[in-house]
Protein backbone atom coordinates (compact mmCIF):
# COMPACT_ATOMS: atom_id res chain seq x y z
CA UNK A 1 0.00 0.00 0.00
CA UNK A 2 0.90 3.31 -0.07
CA UNK A 3 0.31 6.23 2.12
CA UNK A 4 -0.46 9.56 2.38
CA UNK A 5 -1.53 12.89 4.37
CA UNK A 6 -2.03 16.58 3.87
CA UNK A 7 -0.18 18.95 5.26
CA UNK A 8 -2.85 21.77 6.17
CA UNK A 9 0.06 24.12 6.72
CA UNK A 10 0.57 25.13 2.78
CA UNK A 11 -2.99 23.36 1.85
CA UNK A 12 -4.90 26.42 0.43
CA UNK A 13 -8.31 24.65 0.46
CA UNK A 14 -8.32 24.78 -3.73
CA UNK A 15 -10.58 21.62 -3.75
CA UNK A 16 -8.59 20.16 -6.55
CA UNK A 17 -7.62 16.37 -4.67
CA UNK A 18 -11.21 16.16 -3.17
CA UNK A 19 -12.40 16.13 -7.03
CA UNK A 20 -9.29 13.80 -8.27
CA UNK A 21 -9.45 11.19 -5.28
CA UNK A 22 -12.34 11.58 -3.33
CA UNK A 23 -12.04 8.41 -1.93
CA UNK A 24 -8.68 9.60 0.20
CA UNK A 25 -9.26 13.16 0.23
CA UNK A 26 -11.83 15.36 1.76
CA UNK A 27 -11.98 18.53 3.98
CA UNK A 28 -12.45 20.01 6.91
CA UNK A 29 -14.73 22.66 8.40
CA UNK A 30 -12.22 25.21 7.04
CA UNK A 31 -11.80 23.84 3.44
CA UNK A 32 -8.39 22.32 4.11
CA UNK A 33 -7.91 19.15 2.75
CA UNK A 34 -7.71 16.16 4.89
CA UNK A 35 -6.43 11.88 4.27
CA UNK A 36 -10.09 10.38 5.30
CA UNK A 37 -9.05 6.69 3.50
CA UNK A 38 -10.26 4.03 5.97
CA UNK A 39 -10.46 6.24 8.94
CA UNK A 40 -6.91 8.08 8.43
CA UNK A 41 -7.74 11.05 10.09
CA UNK A 42 -4.64 12.45 8.13
CA UNK A 43 -2.49 10.70 10.04
CA UNK A 44 -1.15 8.82 7.03
CA UNK A 45 -0.94 5.32 8.19
CA UNK A 46 -3.92 3.53 6.76
CA UNK A 47 -2.90 1.62 3.63
CA UNK A 48 -3.90 2.61 0.32
CA UNK A 49 -4.74 0.07 -2.17
CA UNK A 50 -3.04 -0.21 -5.19
CA UNK A 51 -5.71 -0.21 -7.42
CA UNK A 52 -5.98 3.79 -6.20
CA UNK A 53 -2.26 4.41 -6.64
CA UNK A 54 -3.07 6.42 -10.24
CA UNK A 55 -6.04 8.77 -8.78
CA UNK A 56 -3.07 8.94 -5.25
CA UNK A 57 -0.26 10.39 -7.95
CA UNK A 58 -2.77 12.50 -10.13
CA UNK A 59 -3.87 14.46 -6.99
CA UNK A 60 -0.38 14.64 -5.80
CA UNK A 61 0.77 16.43 -9.20
CA UNK A 62 -2.27 18.06 -8.98
CA UNK A 63 -1.76 20.09 -6.12
CA UNK A 64 -0.29 23.68 -6.90
CA UNK A 65 1.38 23.93 -3.48
CA UNK A 66 2.38 20.73 -2.94
CA UNK A 67 0.77 20.01 0.48
CA UNK A 68 0.05 16.31 -0.69
CA UNK A 69 3.01 13.66 1.05
CA UNK A 70 2.80 10.40 -0.62
CA UNK A 71 5.29 7.62 0.52
CA UNK A 72 5.60 3.80 0.37
CA UNK A 73 5.94 3.40 4.52
CA UNK A 74 3.48 5.06 6.93
CA UNK A 75 4.10 8.37 8.01
CA UNK A 76 5.03 8.61 11.67
CA UNK A 77 3.70 11.75 12.31
CA UNK A 78 4.61 14.05 15.86
CA UNK A 79 1.71 15.61 17.40
FE1 LIG B 1 -5.07 21.66 -0.51
FE2 LIG B 1 -3.50 20.79 -2.48
FE3 LIG B 1 -5.85 19.58 -1.99
FE4 LIG B 1 -5.76 22.04 -3.08
S1 LIG B 1 -5.00 20.13 -4.03
S2 LIG B 1 -7.15 21.35 -1.42
S3 LIG B 1 -3.97 22.92 -2.00
S4 LIG B 1 -4.06 19.66 -0.61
Amino acid sequence: GKYSWVDKDTCIACGACGATAPDVYDYDDEGLAEVIYDGDANRGIMAIPDDMYDDLQDACDGCPTDSIKIADEPFAQSE
